[in-house]
């Protein structure tokens, strides 16, 4: 342990991401700003480096191509057949940035999705380098989801495994032994996102809601926030209106896992508000939409209110394979909404809608079937790959069905190499589903 008794400086690093693909899909580490801002309130000095705040090729709506460059694939991946790189800022970039730090107390690292470990684990090793001695603490979904393996190999002192922002700065201020006045605050009492430490702002992420009260057996939103807690719908429109009249944001993207749950205490209030306020801002739900509680009244809401980007968690239209995931939409439910998106005003190829692939032992029958009856609607599936995540219950069928260690080595829930590809849905089967998709 340390004892600091002038102003703790605090570094906070969001690393690369190191993978065969990525795009930015208005990414940003909210949990780390979140605890930025709490540090802050209670008196230390922060800064930032977000290594994938660099960017090219931005879109109309502040979308874009990170930029990249190819490394060298880890021992693992060798066999597969593309270029892996690292997405964020370049290597000297980060050093010089590094280079104009004097000191800190701690470092304090974030991480995403648990194959992206090489790029974290890289930038742990130049940190302690350039700041030797200093304790190094490694939150974020790859260390609570592989917590062993982060212990392991990550080279940090402590790794920080789930808890809430309230957790990690308790840790943070007990690592460097200096206390914090305040006590754990409740949703609506936390301030905002620390956004103000970047150089230049023109998007930015906002969660409404921590948790999900659905438990998809794919999904491990359940094991990263216990529970289901909800901001007020007022407090939440004060921050989009902070954001959009103090800094030149015109576009948002909400992060909430369950968004639409019962909207009539939640989202409707949220964008009757923005409409009353008459707040001007393209709104984004790249993490997709639940299906079942879009009704006529929340598709003219959406509409109105300026969501641009509609992505729907649907999956699959096979009913076996709805139940036995969750059972969290059903056909009906999703012809239904997309007849209100569409009357609302939304073109079918605005409503993009999700379909997971290469499930384990799904075969790709059913990826052709789903495909058909989405474009039946009229709206445009888009598929993703299945990433086997560890502490969900359909991880257990995964190690059985993979021909791929995903216990023990999380580079293989890459969902770009297919991890649960079987005769039934090969590679192969994929990429001619994705081609015959791009050419419409
Ligand atoms: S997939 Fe979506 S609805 Fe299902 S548990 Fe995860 S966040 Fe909730």
């Amino acid at each position: 342990m340390f004892h600091v008794k002038h102003t703790p400086h605090i570094l906070l690093i969001n690393p690369w991401i190191t993978d065969f693909a990525a795009y930015n899909l208005w990414v940003k580490p909210l949990g780390l700003l979140n605890i930025a801002s709490l540090l802050k309130a209670n008196g230390f000095r922060i800064t930032l480096i977000d290594c994938l705040d660099f960017s090219v090729r931005r879109r109309e709506y502040r979308d874009g191509k990170f930029y990249k460059i190819n490394i060298d694939k880890p021992i693992p991946l060798k066999s597969v057949r593309r270029n892996y790189s690292q997405y964020g800022i370049p290597v000297e970039m980060l050093l010089e940035k590094l280079s104009f730090i004097e000191s800190a107390d701690l470092i304090a690292f974030t991480s995403g999705m648990t194959y992206w470990y090489p790029g974290v684990f890289k930038l742990i090793d130049i940190s302690k380098k350039f700041f030797k001695g200093v304790p190094i603490i490694l939150g974020g979904i790859y260390a609570t989801l592989c917590y062993e393996h982060a212990k392991k190999y990550s080279g940090a002192d402590v790794v920080f495994k789930g808890g809430n922002e309230w957790d990690a700065i308790k840790l943070i201020s007990e690592s460097i032994k200096f206390p914090i006045p305040h006590s754990a605050l409740r949703i609506d009492l936390l301030p905002y996102p620390a956004f103000d430490l970047y150089p230049q702002l023109d998007y930015i992420c906002i969660a409404t809601s921590k948790g999900c009260p659905f438990r998809c057996t794919y999904c491990a939103s359940h094991f990263l926030s216990r529970g289901f807690t909800r901001r007020d719908p007022f407090k939440v429109v004060d921050e989009i209106e902070y954001w959009t009249t103090q800094y030149p944001v015109h576009n948002i993207a909400f992060y909430d896992d369950a968004l639409l749950v019962e909207p009539s205490r939640h989202i409707n209030p949220i964008l009757n508000e923005v409409i009353k306020r008459g707040l001007q801002c393209n709104f984004h739900a790249p993490n997709g939409l639940h299906v079942r509680e879009i009704n006529k009244e929340i598709g003219d809401l959406l509409f109105r209110s300026g969501f641009k980007t509609i992505r729907l968690g649907f999956e699959t239209s096979n009913k076996a394979t709805q139940i036995e995931t969750g059972s969290k939409v059903g056909n009906l439910d999703f012809q239904n909404a997309v007849k209100c998106l569409k009357r609302a005003g939304y073109r079918g190829e605005e409503i993009g809608v999700y379909i997971m692939v290469g499930l384990p032992g799904q075969r790709v029958e059913e990826a052709e079937e789903s495909i058909a009856f989405i474009k039946e609607t009229g709206a445009k599936p888009i598929l993703v790959e299945y990433s086997p995540i560890p502490n969900t219950p359909l991880f257990e069928k995964a190690k059985e069905m993979s021909s791929y260690d995903i216990e023990h080595e999380p580079l293989f829930h890459n969902n770009s190499i297919l991890p649960c590809q079987w005769d039934g849905f090969t590679l192969s089967d994929f990429k001619r589903l994705k081609e015959e998709l791009r050419k419409g």
